[in-house]
């Protein structure tokens, strides 16, 4: 302003000055002339501005005179506002990100229930439509009555474990409700089906192997009792023989069991070693010989084996694959029935080890389920030939922790191919 002010004095001094000399009518149109060119300027620098002021921006116009003082600070001030509001949007940004990181389902709830904001996890648990469910009430979003009466009560000291349905899939959560700020909730969810799944796998476990175990044992104890509550010379030989016999297979199968068991538990709890090439051919060999003598010429062998593959892995697991398959095919097939080796190389690079029979087969129901632990397709027959139920368990176990795949293929009654195939990674030649 004071720019102006001393404008306007300048002007007039120069008026009086002129006015003195050429006359006061000359001195009157001098200072109206330079008061008409400080509004044309001044005018001037107002367009300037108002352009300015449509994109604040860019830093104000030059040559503004007087407004320069103004506009300057205020554009200051507009500039650190901004640089302050993008700091902070970065750190609410940082704060989503995070929040949609967290491996739970986290949903704020406003003071009514209705949905305020939730991460990707939460509507992937509660199955929301994030465009159609905001602001909606959460009884109406999860509409379980568990659900309800858990929010109503006024502490939340323990999570809710809620079973629910998804896309006909079961789902089982944990929700845990926390009051915050004013008369807000926070609400986190956490997806505990798996968890849920491994606890009843576990007592599924812990069942069978008391039931497998217990069978042998009360057999084995009725014999022992049996011949204790007796006087010794109450049986004949032959009697005490089979007595004998009969305990002997008990425990026999017990051990087999308790062995099977404790594979399962190494190769569960060991991590997959590297292990070095280990020649297959030989190993199918060694267990064909084995079979051969468990088959005690009831079956007929047909053998297509390549001696130069070799896998990379683990001689003990890959026996323990192999002489499983072979086996089954002699339990499971009947007398005089054909069980074909073969041992090649697939196109890709692989390897596949097959074993096929002419045996009982296995119906399309059980083919899924055999390779779960005391699964038995055929009870009658796993128990009559000395069965665990864990052969298959372990067999694809070992296929796991050599990037193999057991592939089962079967038609009831006429026969089975149980196939390991071994990803190109792991095989060499020789
Ligand atoms: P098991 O000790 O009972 O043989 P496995 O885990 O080796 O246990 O096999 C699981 C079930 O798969 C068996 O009980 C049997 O019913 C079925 N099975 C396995 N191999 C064959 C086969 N070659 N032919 C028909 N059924 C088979």
């Amino acid at each position: 302003m004071n720019k102006t002010l001393y404008s306007i004095a300048a002007w007039a001094i120069l008026a009086v000055l002129l006015g003195s000399w050429l006359g006061s009518t000359i001195g009157w149109a001098v200072f109206a002339l330079g008061l008409l060119l400080m509004v044309l300027i001044s005018g001037m620098q107002l367009q300037k501005i108002r352009g300015w002021v449509r994109d604040l921006h860019q830093p104000p116009p030059v040559s503004i005179g007087p407004w320069d003082e103004i506009l300057a600070p205020v554009y200051r001030q507009l500039k650190a506002d901004r640089e302050q509001i993008a700091s902070l949007n970065r750190g609410i940004e940082a704060i989503m990100l995070a929040a949609e990181a967290l491996p739970d389902g986290a949903i704020t709830l406003d003071e009514s229930m209705g949905l305020q904001w939730c991460n990707q996890t939460a509507a992937e648990h509660l199955g929301l439509n994030l465009d159609t469910d905001m602001h909606h009430s959460i009884f109406n979003i999860l509409r379980a009555p568990e659900f309800t009466q858990y929010v109503s009560q006024n502490k939340w000291d323990s999570p809710l474990l809620l079973h629910t349905e998804q896309a006909g899939l079961d789902k089982s959560l944990l929700i845990q409700l926390s009051p915050y700020g004013f008369g807000q909730f926070l609400m986190v969810t956490r997806d505990v089906t798996q968890v849920e799944k491994l606890e009843t796998t576990r007592k599924d476990f812990v069942a069978n192997v008391s039931h497998e175990l217990r069978t042998p044992l009360t057999v084995l104890f009725g014999f022992l009792e049996t011949l204790r509550e007796h006087p010794a010379d109450s049986f004949s030989v032959e009697q005490r023989e089979r007595y004998e016999q009969m305990m002997f297979e008990q425990a026999q199968h017990m051990q087999a069991i308790v062995a099977d068991l404790l594979t399962l538990s190494t190769l569960e709890s060991s991590p997959p070693t590297e292990g070095r090439p280990v020649r297959v051919s030989l190993i199918i060999q060694h267990a064909l010989e084995q079979a051969k003598a468990l088959s005690n010429g009831q079956h007929q062998f047909v053998e297509n084996i390549d001696p130069a593959l070799c896998i990379v892995g683990s001689e003990n697991e890959l026996t323990s694959a192999i002489s499983n398959l072979l086996t089954n095919a002699i339990r499971y097939t009947p007398k005089d029935g054909t069980i074909t080796v073969s041992w090649y190389s697939t196109e890709d690079g692989g390897a596949c080890y097959s074993v096929q029979d002419t045996g009982i087969g296995i119906a399309p129901q059980d083919i899924p389920r055999l390779t779960e632990r005391f699964y038995r397709a055929d009870k009658g027959r796993s128990r009559a030939t000395g069965g665990t139920g864990l052969g298959l368990a372990i067999t694809r176990h070992v296929a796991m922790r050599h990037n193999a795949e057991l592939l089962i293929q079967s038609q009831f009654g006429t026969g089975s191919m149980f196939t390991l195939r071994f990803a190109p990674l792991r095989v060499r030649t020789l």
